[in-house]
């Protein structure tokens, strides 16, 4: 498909040849074993350059040390987590104690259990790096003294072709692009996120409720998050009409004189009805999304396109498929490793920020960057960046 492709005379295969990945690769230098004997020092790690996050170039605030992070924009993350913490809060103060005594110990037990999955997940869909592409991996050549100022700027869009799982179809193309913000081509399903100022891998969009990406690595946590806080909210209205109807009938008093005896109960279900319509909305679009192999993004941009232009290049041909391929994926690492130690001359990062988050220009900096080898880029580009246009 490939070699077809290629040789068709009216297709553009500018920069679409495959590349090595030595030119491209960070500088991330493996510490050689500790031999017994030999004193091996580490000469690119300086406990005074700090971590990786004070470096990174992102729209993105770190705390812990690099362990957490999240979108450097409005918290909201912080209400979505108040809207889960509270009415749990209230349940275990107000209904659990009575449900554990005249119930059962399993339903404040169940409810904890539940509630733990749905800030877990939570924490990590909002937290945890969403796999954010590393920068500078494809810097293109600086621009000669001598070249003509009117010439044509490389492409930035191009084309990869990807292995089909449909029955019918064994190949399909799918457009890649370069970003100009992070300096490299961005790999199928990537997309370069406006408020993060981030390019994600397999972006599915960016969540204000979360403050954060939902992308390839916390998709999961996402879908989880949005799943267990649906079940969490159908718990929390059946434990406290539960409670509300046990006391009712063991005190021989009518429904109405049971309401006003257990206030917070009867406000936890009306919470709970109307909380719960969000979450059920998400988990049913999510799952459909998943159903057919598509991204929220890919599948809203694919609505710019006449129907029968639109195709799904990453279905796996089922919906029971397509939900494995997302929902059991091994979770990749992260680009980063935001917390470890900073390497000089990193060409994935930038500049140092200090704690309030501006940036800390040093003269040593600008000399690492100049320091660092621009990638020569695919053949034809390299090709068209030496020859003058005549
Ligand atoms: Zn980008
Ligand atoms: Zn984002």
């Amino acid at each position: 498909m490939g070699d077809s492709a290629a040789n068709r005379p009216n297709h553009d295969m500018h920069g679409a040849e495959k590349l090595s990945s030595g030119a491209s690769s960070p500088r991330l230098t493996s510490r050689p074993p500790n031999v017994a004997g030999t004193d091996v020092k580490d000469t690119h790690s300086n406990p005074q350059l700090g971590r990786n996050h004070e470096y990174f170039e992102g729209n993105t605030v770190f705390c812990l040390g690099g362990r957490l992070q999240n979108t450097r924009h409005r918290p909201i993350n912080i209400g979505t987590g108040l809207l889960i913490v509270l009415p749990a809060a209230l349940f275990f103060g107000a209904c659990a104690p009575y449900l554990w005594q005249h119930l059962s110990p399993a339903v404040p037990i169940l409810f904890a259990y539940i509630f733990l999955i749905s800030f877990s997940s939570f924490l990590r869909a909002s937290a945890s790096d969403p796999g954010i592409l590393p920068r500078n991996l494809h810097q293109f050549p600086p621009a000669d003294e001598n070249e003509d100022p009117l010439r044509l700027a490389p492409p930035t869009n191009d084309w990869t072709v990807i292995k089909s799982a449909e029955p019918n179809v064994a190949a399909m193309e799918v457009p890649t692009k370069f970003c100009k913000s992070c300096n490299i081509w961005r790999p199928p399903r990537a997309h370069h996120c406006r408020l993060c100022d981030n390019c994600v891998e397999t972006q599915d969009h960016h969540c204000v409720w979360v403050n954060n990406c939902v992308g390839r690595r916390n998709y999961r946590y996402f879908f989880t998050f949005v799943t267990s806080t649906t079940i969490m909210g159908l718990y929390l209205i059946g434990a406290s009409l539960a409670q509300i109807i046990i006391y009712s009938r063991r005190e021989g008093v009518s429904f109405g004189q049971a309401v006003d005896h257990f206030r917070i109960a009867f406000t936890l279900v009306i919470y709970g009805a109307l909380g719960i319509l969000y979450p059920v909305a998400l988990t049913g679009y999510h799952l459909f999304l998943m159903a057919r192999g598509e991204t929220t993004r890919e599948f809203l941009n694919s609505h710019k396109l006449l129907k029968q232009d639109r195709y799904r290049a990453f279905t796996q041909g089922s919906i029971l498929r397509n939900w494995l391929v997302v929902l059991c994926r091994p979770r990749p690492p992260t680009y980063h490793r935001f917390k470890d130690r900073y390497e000089e001359g990193d060409q994935r990062f930038g500049e140092r920020r200090n704690l309030r988050g501006d940036r800390m220009p040093t003269s040593d900096q600008d000399m690492e960057m100049h320091s660092v080898r621009p990638f020569q880029g695919p053949v034809s580009l390299r090709n068209e960046a030496s020859t003058p246009l005549s």
